[in-house]
């Protein structure tokens, strides 16, 4: 690829939140950054119909951990209603130990796990704790499509057992800024299996990514052109496998 190619290459940031701006009309702020190709998040039924409606691009969509209180009957129905033709993929989905019921957790994981199967999806998860219980669970379901870890940020250990599942990783600025994952993250970014993010709500860290990309062209010595490259490969084939999965149907 040539240097110019590499100049006007774009920046993906794979897991951000864009209603905010959508419900303000602020979404104009989005396109002229032609710099950055945002991937959003929808997590309700109006974050969803704001994405629709703006006729967004990139999004993934579905129920956080932190939704696990809804009745089954209310998951039921945001689950029957998810534009599955329309989405990238089914996100940020997961675990995390800060929210009550782990069970109620276990079984909003599993039913969307067993949606991304059925209509053959990539997923995104939020993952904080709990890492041996979603690995079996992962097992057992072993999606096929591409599994993304947002803001990876669990040991070493933990990391050596998703991977031999397949998953990729986003980076974000919270993963670097800890020294402890050095280790981690070497072995990420030599697996070359990551995107940047900026899980940003609102406009101060919507171009988080480009940072994110400059910690690690100082601290990893990997040019930025490279990580543009790297980031810009896994895109098409998250994208690719999105398009397969649609064209099998
Ligand atoms: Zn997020």
């Amino acid at each position: 690829m040539s240097a110019v190619a590499n100049k006007e290459m774009k920046f993906i940031d794979i897991h951000c939140h864009l209603a905010n701006f959508l419900a303000h009309q602020a979404g104009g702020v989005i396109e002229p950054d032609r710099e950055i190709i945002h991937v959003s998040t929808a997590l309700n039924s109006h974050e969803i119909k704001l994405h629709e409606e703006k006729g967004i691009k990139y999004w993934f969509a579905g129920l956080h951990p932190q939704d696990s209180k809804m009745s089954n009957e209310d998951i039921n129905e945001f689950l029957c209603k998810l534009p599955y033709d329309k989405i990238t993929g089914i996100g940020e989905i997961g675990l995390d130990r800060r929210f009550v019921e782990k069970k109620r957790q276990f079984y909003l994981l599993q039913i969307q796990l067993e949606r991304a199967l059925e209509h053959d999806l990539p997923t995104l998860y939020h993952l904080v704790g709990y890492e041996y219980d979603f690995i079996k669970l992962q097992k057992k379901i072993n999606l096929p499509r591409m599994k993304i870890i947002h803001a990876f940020n669990s040991s070493y250990e933990v990391f050596k057992e998703l991977d031999k599942l397949g998953f990729y990783y986003s980076i974000g600025t919270r993963l670097l800024e800890n020294p402890k994952n050095k280790r981690t993250i070497d072995a990420i970014l030599s697996e070359k299996r990551f995107f940047l993010e900026s899980d940003a709500l609102n406009l101060a860290n919507l171009f988080d990514v480009k940072r994110v990309a400059e910690i690690i062209e100082r601290d990893y010595n990997i040019n930025i052109n490279e990580i543009k490259e790297i980031q810009a490969q896994n895109f098409k084939n998250l994208l690719k496998e999105k398009c397969e999965s649609l064209s099998e149907k």
